[in-house]
C-alpha cells in the first residue's frame, strides 16, 4: 500500500501514523522526523534544515526532494509506504509523481485529515514527545503516564508564534496539492477531531 497522510500541523498524522504501521507492515517516512533527526545528529543537512523549521517555514523543496527521493529507495519502501509531511508542494508532489512513475508504481490514496484552524493551537502547544519511544502525548487530551512525565519534551518548533507560521504555510503552499489529488480521486477526507482512537477507527472505516 502506498499512502499519503495530509493535513495541517497538529491534524495527528505523526500519531495515526504510528497506529497504523503494524496494521500495514509498510514504512513510516516522516520528513519530519527525518529532519529532526537530521538536526540532532549535527550533519550539514541537520544545520539547513534547523534555520526553516525554527522559522516554521518549510525546508527549500531541492533539499526535501532529494531526501525522499533517496528514502524511497530503500529496500523496505519497495512493500509500499506511508507518507506523513510529503509532499507539501506542488514540485514535491511533482517529483513524487515523477519518481514513482520511474518505478512502474502507482499511489493507492492521498489520506487528508481535517482540524480546522480554531483547534490547532491548542493540539500543538500541549503536544509532548517522549524521546526515548517517539510516542506522542498532549498534556490535557492525552497526559504522558506518570513514570514518565519528567522526561517528556516539547518540539522548539512547537511554540505558539512558530505554530501560526506553520498553519500559514499549510494553507499557501501544501492545501493547493489537495485538489490536485482529488482530480485523480485519490482523496478521502478523514475528521480528525475527537480522541485518538475514534479518528483511528474513522480511518480504518477508510481504508477498508
Ligand atoms: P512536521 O514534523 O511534519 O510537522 O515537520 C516539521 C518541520 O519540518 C516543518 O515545519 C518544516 O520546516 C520541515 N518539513 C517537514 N516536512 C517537510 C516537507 N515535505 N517540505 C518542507 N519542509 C518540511
Amino acid at each position: 500500500m502506498r499512502l499519503i497522510f495530509m493535513g495541517p500541523p497538529g491534524a495527528g498524522k505523526g500519531t495515526q501514523a504510528a497506529r497504523l504501521l503494524s496494521a500495514f507492515g509498510v514504512c513510516h517516512i516522516s520528513t519530519g522526523d527525518m529532519f529532526r533527526a537530521a538536526v540532532k545528529a549535527g550533519t550539514p543537512l541537520g544545520l539547513q534544515a534547523q534555520r526553516h523549521m525554527s522559522a516554521g517555514e518549510l525546508v527549500p523543496d531541492a533539499v526535501t526532494i532529494g531526501l525522499v527521493r533517496e528514502r524511497l529507495k530503500q529496500p523496505d519502501a519497495q512493500r509500499g509506504f506511508l507518507l506523513d509531511g510529503f509532499p507539501r508542494t506542488v514540485p514535491q508532489a511533482e517529483a513524487l509523481a515523477a519518481a514513482l512513475e520511474a518505478d512502474g508504481v502507482a499511489l493507492d490514496g492521498v489520506l487528508v485529515l481535517e482540524v480546522p484552524d480554531a483547534y490547532i493551537v491548542e493540539r500543538i502547544v500541549g503536544r509532548r514527545t517522549d524521546p526515548e519511544t517517539g510516542t506522542i502525548y498532549h498534556v490535557r487530551f492525552d497526559p504522558p503516564p506518570a513514570a514518565i512525565a519528567a522526561r517528556v519534551v516539547q518540539r522548539k518548533d512547537d511554540a505558539e508564534e512558530v505554530v501560526r507560521e506553520r498553519l500559514a504555510a499549510y494553507h499557501a503552499q501544501t492545501a493547493p496539492i489537495v485538489p490536485i489529488y482529488e482530480a485523480r480521486g485519490l482523496v478521502r477526507r478523514v475528521d480528525g477531531l475527537g480522541t485518538p482512537d475514534e479518528v483511528t477507527a474513522r480511518i480504518q472505516a477508510v481504508l477498508a
